[in-house]
């Protein structure tokens, strides 16, 4: 049970990972998580980690975005990472069908990563998703038979109900694990 919970790898930063070869080798696409990921909560998207993703793009890996946000957050995402990177974005609407709630997609839902592994033609083990929950990036990468990288959290906002809900249960889980992100 507790397997999957289990990260593949951690890195301190996003920034860190355009030189860890040893996270990246076999991977053809990384899948990022937005919020507390790439940016802080709502945030922009910062220099240095455009930086990394241009780095990323020019090693010629696949990239998209894996996120649960919706609205006009997700209409953000997709001015502010479609271009110049090519980054698709999905969200919980990209693979919900007619008369679907896209709300059962939602991370730790596998269901966007393995839409994302099907637009890319890649196969899954070849997946890398990159987030900052366990509860939902990690378990979504596990469950999808996909790699999962998880980075703390990118500065301090947070949604009222993951921060009273959510947070509390990520540090004592990976107290358990013994998840260090030195
Ligand atoms: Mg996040």
């Amino acid at each position: 049970m507790v397997e999957i919970l289990r990260p593949t790898f951690t890195a301190p930063t996003v920034e860190a990972l355009p030189k860890r070869e040893d996270i990246l080798a076999g991977i053809q696409l990384v899948a990022f998580d937005v919020d507390g990921t790439l940016t802080e909560h709502h945030g922009q998207l910062e220099e240095s980690v455009k930086t990394a993703l241009n780095e990323l793009g020019a090693r010629g890996l696949n990239m998209c975005i894996i996120s649960n946000a919706y609205g006009d957050r997700a209409d953000s995402l997709r001015e502010m990472l479609g271009d110049p990177f090519d980054m698709p974005v999905f969200t919980p609407k990209s693979v919900a069908l007619l008369g679907e709630r896209p709300s059962k997609h939602r991370k730790p839902s596998p269901a966007m990563l393995l839409h994302a592994a099907k637009v890319h033609g890649v196969s899954l083990t070849g997946v890398l998703m990159v987030g900052d929950q366990i509860a939902k990036d990690v378990v979504s990468a596990n469950r999808a038979g996909a790699k999962s990288l998880l980075l703390p959290r990118r500065g301090k906002g947070d949604d009222l109900k993951v921060r009273i809900f959510q947070r509390p249960p990520e540090a004592l889980v990976r107290m358990a694990l013994g998840i260090r992100f030195g």
